[in-house]
């Protein structure tokens, strides 16, 4: 399996995590647009943490990470990041995408001036309601923000490292349980983090992960790994959701494309696909969201 996320508790029940190891689909989800190697490697970053993110999710739906500019509308000199989206979803489906200029480079910090990071997480059932939190743009990378984040918005101490080196993206994240309902002590959190501390890079991208683990916590009571999930890089646009899209935006919308081009014409921003409707495909759109559901076809 090439592309994974290993979840993984401890016996004392103090902590969990889980690692990800991310090839197969990077190339392709990367090279839609022309970044510069910047912004590659915090998109790489971004691609990486989504999983980590979803590992305890508990329920059907999606977790967007999306960076907007709020500099957008006015001149600013040199080239800033204007959006960056990560998504996941309950399969552990993940993509991600940015606009900016292909010239557009910094740390996490400059690429992401004068805009703010939203972690949003969309429950399928909706009737359960749907979250929203700030990421502060703080700290010299995105693990640091995500620790920060975890720390002040969920009370949740964290320690995240992400990883990127061309296609090989790379995920470690070591979260501590309420203490109250585990067998073991606060100082058996802080030992697991200093342990977990000294996780280099290289080893993140290239030790396989059941040796990674043993070494990192060979020195405390059983670390446990579960069993791995696939984890598939791909865009999962397809015909029907961009038509939801197109019923969205609305009737007068789609006639206006329509007038313009002779056709309705979307792009995918993930994935740059593009989805063409005629006139006729377009109409029948609109007068199958009309039908009452008991008229409906199969
Ligand atoms: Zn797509």
């Amino acid at each position: 399996m090439n592309n994974s996320l290993t979840p993984f508790g401890f016996v004392h029940q103090v902590a969990h995590g889980a690692v990800v190891r991310l090839h197969d689909g990077v190339g392709e989800l990367l090279g839609h647009r022309p970044y510069s190697d910047d912004l590659r490697r915090l998109l790489g970053e971004v691609t990486a943490a989504m999983p980590l993110l979803a590992t305890h999710l508990g329920f059907e739906g999606r977790i967007n990470l999306q960076f907007q500019s709020l500099e957008a509308t006015r001149t600013i000199p040199g080239a800033r990041t204007q959006l960056m989206v990560g998504q996941v979803d309950h399969h552990l489906r993940v993509r991600a995408m940015a606009k900016a200029p292909p010239e557009a480079g910094g740390s996490f910090r400059e690429l992401l001036e004068g805009g703010v990071l939203a972690l949003m997480v969309e429950p399928a059932d909706s009737r359960r309601a749907a979250h929203q939190a700030l990421v502060l743009i703080q700290g010299e990378r995105l693990q640091d923000a995500l620790e920060t984040y975890f720390r002040q918005s969920e009370q949740l101490p964290t320690l995240i490292r992400l990883a990127a080196r061309g296609d090989t993206l790379a995920g470690f994240m070591l979260q501590r349980l309420p203490i109250e309902s585990a067998a073991g002590t606060q100082a058996d959190w802080e030992h697991l983090l200093i342990l977990a501390q000294t996780l280099t890079e290289a080893e993140l991208l290239e030790t396989p992960v059941e040796r990674l683990l043993a070494r990192l916590f060979a020195d405390s009571p059983g670390v446990i790994a579960q069993s791995s999930r696939a984890v598939q890089v791909s865009c999962n646009c397809d015909r029907a959701g961009i038509s939801r899209l197109l019923i969205a935006l609305g009737k007068d919308e789609v006639d206006a494309l329509i007038a313009e081009q002779g056709q309705a014409s979307v792009t995918c921003e993930f994935c740059s696909r593009h989805y063409r409707y005629t006139p006729e495909q377009a109409m029948e759109l609109f007068v199958a969201a009309d039908r009452p559901p008991s008229a409906t076809r199969h």
